[in-house]
């Protein structure tokens, strides 16, 4: 179930009841409450704080015919984030031939996932699996391994890490330089969370040659945040994932190329006039300005046995791919998000355990 309607007034029960209830029967449907014109004004008083407190999705005034575009943009925007986030998709772009428990499969279905790329498993011995299987065995003449990965760009190919699959995808930065000339960019973003793509959209937009270079996925921290409700422009809210996604397509509109999977492992700042050089294993890029936007990697929880299970079940802020696969299942989360603020009482504990400090 996609979406649920409720009108602010019902028979039996208070809209904000009603709402508890059914996120409790479909907690991943949107929920929407709809007001008649002749109460909206009074029950938006009453009902729009559990909108702020995201008990639900939007608050809409019932369709009273023509110019009842906000209704429908409203539900187009919470199916279409629902579709891309909750729903298997039926429509893949991508599909992956490995076991349930495999580990890189698991860390590209992420990378795919928070790329938005439409993508199913198939376990090697399932029809779909097998026919895969035995198409690279007759392209190739060899044995494929696994995972084996085909998609309407790739075709079908054997990654051995993501960013194997990144540059089937995307390409490495040295194809700016194909034939070592030097080419010199304006302005080179190092990483694409919120703060990159923003550079990207404003650098581009001014006319400057803009190239980022991203080591993971685009849209960093807030790529991996199913729902974000408090970025500018988005009333409703938008999960990371989309967020990332439309800033990368605004900043490809004004001419932005995008490396994704590179991490960039060195800067050499100008010299002599020349280029500042940002280097990568996939190439180096010369450009005549660099913005830094590496943002924050997480402490881990450093329990060895723990982090070899990093990908098969044991997840860090993981995109919402691993939410399908534990349907039905126990989750344990390590991780309360505790803050202490000066002059306030230390917060009371909170059912999860350790805290969520950054290293810079
Ligand atoms: C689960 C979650 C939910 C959140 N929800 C909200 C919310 O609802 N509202 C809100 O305001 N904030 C939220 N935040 C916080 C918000 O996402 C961050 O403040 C924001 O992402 C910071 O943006 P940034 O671009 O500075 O850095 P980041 O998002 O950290 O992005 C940095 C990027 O740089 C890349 N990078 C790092 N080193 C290299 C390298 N050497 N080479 C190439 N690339 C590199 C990383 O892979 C990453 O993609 C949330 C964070 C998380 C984790």
């Amino acid at each position: 179930m996609a979406l649920i309607v409720t009108e602010s007034r019902l028979p039996d029960a208070s809209a904000m009841e009603a709402v508890a209830r059914l996120r409790v029967a479909v907690p991943t449907a949107r929920r929407v409450v709809v007001a008649h014109i002749d109460h909206f004004f009074a029950d938006a008083e009453s009902l729009r704080p559990g909108l702020a407190k995201g008990k639900y999705d939007a608050f809409l005034l019932m369709p009273r015919g023509p110019r009842d575009e906000e209704f429908h943009t409203a539900i187009c925007e919470l199916l279409s984030d629902w579709g891309s986030t909750v729903a298997t998709p039926e429509v893949t772009s991508v599909d992956v031939v490995a076991p349930a428990d495999d580990l890189l499969a698991g860390r590209l279905r992420d990378f795919l996932d928070r790329m938005g790329f439409p993508h199913r498993r198939h376990d090697p011995d399932s029809e779909v699996g097998a026919e895969l299987v035995a198409r690279y065995r007759t392209e190739q003449g060899a044995e494929p391994t696994i995972p084996l990965v085909r998609s309407t760009r790739l075709e079908l190919i054997t990654p051995h890490s993501v960013a194997d699959l990144a540059a089937a995808l995307y390409g490495r930065p040295d194809s700016i330089d194909p034939e070592g000339a030097h080419t010199v960019v304006d302005l080179c973003i190092v990483g694409a969370g919120p703060a990159g793509l923003a550079a990207a959209v404003y650098g581009a937009s001014e006319g400057l040659s803009t190239v980022v270079v991203e080591a993971e996925a685009i849209g960093g921290q807030a790529g991996t945040s199913s729902m974000i409700r408090n970025y500018l422009g988005f009333p409703r809210g938008v999960s990371g994932m989309r967020l990332a996604q439309r800033a990368r397509n605004q900043a490809i509109r004004f001419g932005t190329r995008f490396f994704t999977g590179w991490e960039v492992r060195g800067l050499t700042p100008a010299q002599d006039g020349g280029p500042h050089l940002v280097r990568t294993d996939g190439g180096t890029v010369h450009a005549r300005a660099v913005v830094v936007s590496t943002g924050v990697t997480y402490r881990k929880l450093g329990v060895d046995p723990v982090e070899d299970l990093v990908g098969r079940g044991v997840h860090y802020g993981s995109a919402m791919s691993a939410a399908r696969e534990l349907e039905g299942g126990d989750v344990f989360v390590v991780g309360g998000g505790q803050f202490r603020r000066p002059g306030r009482h230390p917060p009371r504990p909170v059912r999860a355990v350790g805290d969520d400090r950054r290293t810079p």
